[in-house]
């Protein structure tokens, strides 16, 4: 079509379009859209409308006037109202191999925990108040007893994620005073948490040490001064500096802190109660070592390799936790009921760190023995295979997963994916399409095929996969 023919077609079509009161009218007289609110219905008009003009200006050549008809409108309007009635957050199949994985919600709760949250939501609860004093409680007090039981820790206390741990260990201690910290371990985790920014947030002054390679005892020794209110070290989380590098222990760092008389504090990320050795992993010092090692606070995440729900833990010397509680900013920071049902019901299975690995999915994951991947990847594989379809094709492949959540950065966890290869799809269609089914599948796109990693899966999950693979087949059949 010549320039000429495109400027007129596109306003003839532009023209064309009803208003949105008109189209409100007609929706009045579709059951369909009977007791949706009218803010949804005006909202899911508005952008249906303005699909439609993005189309007509955008790709006028492909621009049918069929596609703008009352019924094809009134079809889109029908299909945008349901996603907008809906509830956004929802289950999704974790098919990215990755454990913990900060964008699918981290850790799944343990049997336990859960169940236990569900009583404490559905019943007034002793949050504060103590049953055997008869009178108010602290609502802290259960959950810390336990994790001193477990990390050998003199206090503890609990707030909402380790972000804040971090900004209220960090504010309490050296407020408008210096932080030691090596240049190695200035860490980005993701979602802007930045070591050098939360420390400047927190009213401290970040003292850097070392180089990005290498930092030695002397350099803390040589920055410490009398600006000087707290040495941190830093978990590199989700990074590794590796050839020629070197960085201070944490007992050495102690022994430096005691001697100068300055307290040591270990963000220590991730945090595990487990020793990850155990199950063939690199090992990691656990939350246990690094109060043996007599740091004078320590934090960690609650839904990282915990397995727990989102909550900061924050362990160590009594006169500091003590300090903490006083500080404003933990009231702010609080955890609620529900978090503290799941995190005492995990903690609780720690008790026997056996049960524990059994029992807390992403323990249960990370120590997944390879012949049980194997047998579930071709169980998996051959449920698809008895798809009734032509030009599907399933094959098994060798893969590594990920621990995630800024823990074990460079461990591959062998592990087995089943890809999936149709003939007439591209892979970037089947990820597209499996991830608009419910619950979405989630998976990742490798050598033109679609890629499952069957150590995240349940399986629970393989019948979702088959039977949103199985639809994929059937709409594509009929279009
Ligand atoms: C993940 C992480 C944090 C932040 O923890 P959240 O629980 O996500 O707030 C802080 N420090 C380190 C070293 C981490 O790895």
């Amino acid at each position: 079509m010549n320039p000429m023919g495109i400027t007129e077609k596109r306003q003839r079509l532009l023209r064309a379009l009803p208003g949105v009161d008109a189209i409100l009218l007609a929706m009045a007289n579709d059951t369909d859209f009977d007791h949706i609110p009218r803010a949804v219905k005006v909202r899911s008009v508005r952008e249906v409308l303005d699909d439609c003009r993005r189309i007509i200006l955008d790709d006028a050549n492909r621009a049918d006037a069929s596609l703008f008809g009352q019924a094809a409108l009134l079809k889109r309007i029908g299909q945008v109202v349901r996603r907008h009635m809906a509830l956004n957050l929802s289950r999704v199949v974790n098919a990215t191999g990755v454990i913990v994985h900060t964008n699918l919600g981290r850790s799944l709760l343990a049997e336990a925990a859960i169940s236990n949250m569900a009583a404490v939501a559905a019943g007034y609860t002793n949050l504060e108040y103590d049953l055997t004093a008869g009178h108010r409680g602290s609502r802290y007090s259960a959950v810390a007893d336990i994790i001193c039981e477990i990390s050998g820790a003199e206090a503890a206390l609990v707030v909402n994620n380790n972000a804040g741990a971090v900004l209220l260990c960090l504010s309490t201690l050296a407020d408008g005073r210096e932080v030691i910290v090596s240049r190695g371990e200035l860490v980005e985790i993701g979602g802007s948490f930045r070591i050098p920014d939360i420390i400047t947030r927190s009213g401290c002054i970040l003292r850097e040490v070392g180089t990005t390679n290498r930092t030695h005892l002397r350099d803390y020794d040589q920055a410490i001064g009398d600006g000087t209110a707290l040495l941190l070290k830093v978990h590199k989380s989700n990074y590794s500096i590796v050839g020629f590098s070197a960085e201070v222990s944490l007992p050495d760092l102690v022994r430096l802190g005691k001697k100068r008389r300055i307290p040591v504090m270990d963000d220590l990320g991730s945090g595990t109660f487990i020793d990850l050795s155990t199950f063939g992993l690199t090992k990691e010092p656990t939350v246990q070592d690094t109060v043996a090692a007599g740091t004078d606070l320590a934090s960690f995440s609650g839904d990282k390799l915990l397995g727990g729900p989102q909550a900061g833990i924050i362990v160590g010397k009594k006169e500091y936790i003590d300090r903490i509680k006083q500080n404003p900013l933990t009231r702010a920071l609080r955890i609620d009921k529900l978090t503290l049902a799941a995190l005492e019901s995990t903690m609780h299975l720690y008790r026997d760190p056996r049960k524990a690995v059994e029992s807390i999915p992403t323990l249960r994951m990370l120590s997944l023995p390879l012949q049980v991947i194997e047998t579930r990847a071709q169980q998996l594989a051959s449920m698809l295979e008895k798809i009734n379809c032509s030009g599907l094709h399933v094959r098994i492949v060798r893969k590594s997963s990920r621990a995630g959540g800024g823990s074990l950065p460079i461990q591959d966890l062998e592990s087995r994916c089943v890809a999936i290869r149709i003939d007439t799809l591209t892979a970037q269609f089947i990820e597209r399409t499996l991830r608009h089914s419910r619950p979405a599948i989630i998976g990742r796109i490798e050598d033109e095929s679609f890629l499952m990693d069957v150590r995240t899966l349940s399986e629970n999950d393989f019948d979702l996969i088959l039977t949103a693979i199985t639809a994929l087949f059937q709409r594509h059949a009929n279009e």
